[in-house]
């Protein structure tokens, strides 16, 4: 495994951190593959208060042979549940409960997407907290994760003496959210920075056929997804990268790739690769959506994220088969539901205008024939 310094506190980190958002269904076998992946190296598993049972699952698996005080945990604090000083013990006491530890290694407000949220909470006395809480070792390094504009998140890396931050970052997201000049400048005040969404949300482990077509054309053979990680890895302002695994090859396959991934070790002509790639990925995509969910439930029941992949994947699948696709994969929830409400809006992280973009999914995918091809979906799929 291939470690990195943390600027901050010298400490070493795995480039490869275990995303623990979807786990495994079965526990045991989330046991094996925690175990498999710290045997390999890995020293920085990632959780969050909402992520359903996952501090939990964590915990439970870390308490055995000594496990917890091998890793770094990093969990996050859900800013918007915190109305009253008192709420942030109330809702960090129940992390170090679920998580069967009497600290918590890499501390982020989870989602601070502009100051005036991060205001709020220095209102309410979180600056005090988190001092009592860093004197007192519960909390070792304090940080953010953040999806917005990047005009805001630079802004918030003046606000606080932040211990490191966490940024959405892959080769489709250099101008997107925080993006490049959000990296650098966090690398220039020596804030280390951890990656999430290095794949977009799996979808650049899984590209349609021209794109395959690029990468396997290019001399070095390597899967989409290893190519994904290598472009985040050569970064050096890159500390760690989260990856959500739930499947052994695809640990077996990230730890391999994650050994040797070193920054700046990408050549000119593997770069080149990357932009061709990028021309063509630009080139059909439609709506930058990343499937991530955090706009639903739609009080309509409208299936934002399936409309929206569906609208992507029009220009590749042709118009039936996307029609079809779209009506199946939504259940028959269609984007003309919408009453647009806005409710949505300001929960995506990718800041998409997404009312506006269901008006262009319903004049794209439904139309005369959608509800006769409805009719027929349900009638022999059952959807
Ligand atoms: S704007 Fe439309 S899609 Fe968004 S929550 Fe309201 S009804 Fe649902
Ligand atoms: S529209 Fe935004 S919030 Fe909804 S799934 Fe896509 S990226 Fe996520």
């Amino acid at each position: 495994m291939q470690y990195r310094t943390n600027p901050k506190n010298g400490e070493k980190i795995s480039a490869l951190a275990f995303g623990c958002m979807r786990f495994n269904k079965d526990e045991k076998e989330v046991e094996r593959q925690i175990r498999y992946a710290m045997e390999q190296g890995v020293n920085y598993f990632d959780t969050a208060y909402i992520y359903p049972n996952s501090e939990a699952t964590l915990g439970r698996i870390l308490a055995k042979d000594g496990m917890r005080q091998k890793v770094n945990i990093a969990t996050k604090l859900p800013h918007n549940n915190v109305r009253k000083y008192g709420d942030l013990d109330r809702i960090f006491g129940t992390q170090l409960e679920r998580l069967q530890t009497d600290h918590i290694d890499y501390y982020l407000i989870h989602m601070l997407g502009n100051v005036r949220s991060w205001k709020r909470l220095t209102e309410l006395g979180i600056e005090k907290w988190i001092d009592e809480k860093k004197t007192s070792g519960t909390i070792r390094n304090l940080g953010f994760s953040f999806h917005g504009p990047q005009n805001e998140f630079l802004a918030l890396l003046e606000e606080y003496d932040w211990d490191f931050c966490m940024i959405q970052y892959n080769y489709c997201d250099e101008n997107n959210q925080a993006g490049t000049a959000g990296l650098e400048r966090a690398g220039e005040k020596g804030i280390p920075v951890m990656i999430m969404e290095p794949l977009r949300g799996g979808t650049l482990a899984n590209p349609k056929t021209s794109i395959r077509a690029i990468w396997e054309q290019a001399d070095v053979k390597r899967s989409p997804a290893e190519w994904g990680f290598r472009w985040v890895l050569n970064h050096p302002q890159v500390l760690t990268v989260l990856s959500g695994m739930n499947q052994m090859g695809q640990i077996e396959e990230n730890v391999r790739t994650f050994s040797d991934a070193e920054a700046g070790s990408l050549t000119e002509v593997e770069l080149e690769v990357y932009a061709k790639v990028k021309a063509e990925i630009q080139r059909s995509m439609k709506v930058p959506c990343t499937g991530c969910g955090y706009c639903m439930p739609c009080p309509k029941g409208v299936d934002i994220p399936s409309s929206f992949s569906a609208l992507n994947d029009a220009a590749s699948r042709g118009r039936i088969m996307s029609k079809a696709m779209y009506i199946m994969t939504t259940g028959g929830n269609s984007a003309s539901q919408c009453i647009k409400c806005g409710k949505c809006q300001t929960h995506c992280p990718q800041s998409i205008p997404i009312p506006e973009k269901l008006e262009q999914v319903k004049k794209e995918l439904e139309g005369i024939t959608y509800k006769p091809m409805r009719y027929f979906i349900r009638r022999f799929f059952g959807v």
